[in-house]
């Protein structure tokens, strides 16, 4: 249910977003007047397609001299996702990611392993954590500067309290610390959490990165786009940032929502942000939100993510998401270092590696993934560097400026 900051928020974005072009296009033959969250329904969706066709600046909704901030993620197809944000939408993204479980503090030191470059997710979590007065240590992922090895020193040097990065990361910087020999209780004994977001995480893979490195993990749900929609709190709900978020769940054309609670399509208006503001942003993911009363005190809306619409695989009459193929594989034992679901006509070909994996059986494998998709699967051990490539995780060689000018010594 709207509440009356909600409806507030709601009628305010109606005007601001007639500022951009792609909106004053798209709404010319809506009448806004009195048009509150309840007639949401009734105002078109905006897809990806409609965002990329129509060029960076088109969802621009205030004036260049406002602007703080361009991000830009890059899909899978290689077609940039852009939003623009003012010093306030960055204030504001800060403290949405402030709402996460792991309440920071002014004495943490927070490692921010998200790629600084082009990505949102660093530079929010760089505000939330200079909000709350921690300190940040900016070890951007995607960077020769500071590889796998370098990470682990900086986390252990400087006794890191919070690392935040994402998923992928931590399970491989995991891999990379078990290959130099460094142990999560005996080397990073200041961590307390880890909070990741950027990448589909369901609740075996949650378990599995806690196991990897003894602390709670913490994930936050969001996207360049939007920023940050809903972050976990310590009991492990996705609650939504309901002050700066409206969230539909849709079938899968959009027509209409889908039932309480059942798996549809997210449609996030941003009703805060003021540079590149949504309406009815169709983003592709796979999500459910449910009323939660909490044990945390918070209620209002709590979400489920189960991957995106391009993930989805269908093999008979079984509809599989990406959550559900992660939480096959990551209930492996022991679970896999890398993997790959490779969609084949009648059924999933799997490829898996683990350092570990003297301790599978083929076909005990087999059986637990097909046990658990409910499709015929046929599985792969991957003992070369197909899928990881260890000896790069231990080159711990960043690169460095040219000697310009060399002294006689
Ligand atoms: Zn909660």
């Amino acid at each position: 249910m709207p509440d009356n900051d909600q409806e507030r928020k709601f009628k305010d974005l109606l005007a601001r977003i007639l500022k951009s072009p792609l909106y004053k296009e798209k709404l010319s033959k809506n009448n806004l007047n009195g048009v509150g969250l309840e007639h949401i329904q009734t105002l078109p969706l905006t897809t990806k397609e409609d965002l990329r066709n129509a060029g960076a600046f088109a969802h621009l909704a205030v004036e260049m001299k406002e602007v703080a901030q361009y991000h830009e993620s890059t899909g899978t197809t290689g077609e940039p996702s852009s939003s623009w944000f003012t010093q306030e939408d960055l204030r504001t993204g800060g403290r949405q990611l402030k709402e996460c479980g792991v309440r920071l503090t002014a004495d943490d030191l927070v490692l921010i392993r998200f790629p600084y470059a082009m990505s949102l997710p660093a530079f929010l979590m760089q505000q939330a954590a200079w909000q709350t007065g921690a300190g940040v240590v900016p070890a951007s992922g995607r960077t020769v500067v500071t590889p796998y090895p370098r990470v682990l020193q900086l986390m252990e040097r400087l006794s890191v309290t919070v690392a935040v990065g994402l998923p992928r990361e931590f399970e491989l910087l995991a891999e990379t610390a078990r290959l130099i020999g460094s142990t999560p209780s005996n080397n990073f004994p200041a961590l307390r959490a880890i909070c990741v977001a950027g990448e589909l995480m369901s609740d075996k893979r949650k378990e599995h990165i806690e196991k990897l490195w003894s602390v709670p993990v913490f994930n936050m749900y969001g996207s360049t786009e939007t920023a940050n929609i809903a972050t976990m709190c310590e009991y492990g709900e996705m609650h939504i940032v309901e002050q700066d978020f409206y969230v539909e769940v849709l079938q899968e054309d959009g027509a209409g929502p889908t039932a309480h609670g059942e798996r549809g399509f997210a449609a996030i208006t941003t009703l805060s942000h003021q540079g590149s503001p949504l309406l009815r942003y169709f983003n592709d993911d796979i999500i459910s939100v449910e009323h939660s009363e909490c044990a945390c005190g918070r209620t209002g809306g709590k979400l489920e993510h189960y991957g995106r619409r391009k993930d989805r695989v269908r093999i008979g009459d079984t509809v599989l998401d990406a959550v559900d193929l992660q939480e096959a594989i990551y209930s492996l034992s022991p679970t896999p270092d890398a993997w790959k679901a490779i969609e084949q006509e009648n059924g999933l070909h799997f490829l898996l590696d683990s350092h570990d994996y003297g301790k599978w059986s083929e076909e005990a494998v087999r059986y637990h993934l097909s046990g658990k998709l409910r499709v015929p699967v046929t599985i792969e051990i991957v003992a070369d560097s197909r899928l990881l490539d260890r000896a790069e995780l231990v080159k711990n060689v960043p690169s460095i400026k040219p000697v310009y000018i060399q002294k006689f010594s």
